[in-house]
């Protein structure tokens, strides 16, 4: 396989670390581009020894000239309390980081990756989400500069490949996790098993009913490298990557208190606005295309993810 040289924005975060190691991995030369608003330099530092691997401090709403063969545009705090401390930023982020990244593949013909979210189907009113169904989603609310903004992105990037015969791949992800995911990220599976291992309280927001789909990160990883080698470039999705294995977020507690084998209490605090109802990915367009389905089960998934945890604790 030829060596390509890949840009990965948002490459210091959570999924675009592990990205970045996986491309690594297949022989490629790697550019990761981040601001480090919630990436950090602990989740790269063990590729900073291989001379295929760059990491530049910058912010994609700002112009980036570099030479690549392709893009994976992950740049874009994922989590809710992330995506709204600076909801402006956040809109910018997705919109002029999916301009100045779709110009750049434009100026250089490069293949580019979109890192969409089921978030663009809102509170869905079709379940499980086919990626046909264009969603409920609040344009005013908390969560609209991130669902819009993510709205907004995948419009531009169906616009650039009608009018400029851009080659584009657009995957809609659905909750992920594993290690790396930051500690003070907020997120469902973070949030529960640092409690657990902490033995404090373990916070369900709301009564605990609404579900969630979560996909190990390993898993995900090989989904979007699946969708950009593809070929013929003429599939450019939408597709979905996710795991429709669905839980209720209190099934998720009583997992993750039973694995880590904790003595944290259950308690329950006000559920925030918006906050999607159920969420299921319907994946035969990925098993089909892609020849994709997910393989870690979730208490495999979240074993590995506790044991990291635990070990990120123990260091502090
Ligand atoms: P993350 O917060 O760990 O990673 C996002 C990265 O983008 C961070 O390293 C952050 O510093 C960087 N970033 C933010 N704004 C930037 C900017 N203006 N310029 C440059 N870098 C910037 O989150 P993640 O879970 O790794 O998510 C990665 C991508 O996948 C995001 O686009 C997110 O919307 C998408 N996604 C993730 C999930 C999930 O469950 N993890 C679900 C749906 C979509
Ligand atoms: N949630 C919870 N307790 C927490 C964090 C999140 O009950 O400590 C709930 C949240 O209200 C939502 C679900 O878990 O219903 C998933 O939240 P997350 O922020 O992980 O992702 P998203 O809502 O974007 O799917």
């Amino acid at each position: 396989m030829r060596k390509k040289r890949v840009l990965v924005t948002g490459g210091s975060g959570f999924l675009g670390s592990h990205l970045c190691e996986r491309l690594l991995a297949m022989g490629h030369e790697v550019i990761c581009v981040d601001n480090f608003f919630t990436g950090s330099k602990s989740n790269i530092v063990h590729l900073m020894d291989s001379p295929y691997f760059e990491a530049v401090r910058h912010d994609v709403t700002f112009p980036l000239y570099v030479e690549v063969d392709e893009i994976y545009n992950l740049a874009c705090p994922a989590s809710p309390i992330h995506y709204q401390h600076d909801p402006v930023q956040t809109t910018k982020t997705s919109v002029h980081g999916a301009i100045n990244m779709l110009g750049l593949a434009k100026r250089v013909k490069a293949k580019i990756f979109q890192a969409s979210t089921s978030e663009v189907y809102g509170d869905p009113n079709v379940h499980p989400q086919t990626e046909d169904y264009w969603g409920n989603v609040n344009p005013t609310g908390l969560r609209s500069c991130y669902d819009e903004g993510k709205r907004c992105a995948e419009t531009l990037f169906f616009d650039y490949n009608r009018q400029h015969k851009l080659k584009i791949k657009v995957g809609r992800i659905f909750n992920t996790y594993g290690p790396r995911m930051a500690m003070d990220d907020g997120r469902v599976v973070s949030n529960f098993v640092v409690q657990a291992l902490k033995g404090e309280d373990i916070t369900i927001y709301g009564g605990g009913e609404q579900t969630r789909s979560f996909c190990f990160v390993t898993d995900l990883v090989e989904g979007i490298v699946r969708l950009m080698e593809q070929t013929p470039d003429e599939f450019t999705g939408p597709v979905n990557l996710g795991n429709p294995g669905e839980f209720t977020i209190r099934e998720l507690a009583e997992t993750v208190v039973d694995l880590v084998g904790s003595q944290s209490k259950i308690v329950h605090t006000p559920l925030p606005s918006d906050d999607p109802m159920q969420r299921c990915p319907d994946i035969s367009l990925a098993k089909r295309i892609l020849d994709w389905e997910p393989e870690v089960p979730l208490r495999e998934g979240l074993a590995l993810t506790i044991a990291y945890f635990d070990a990120v604790l123990k260091t502090k």
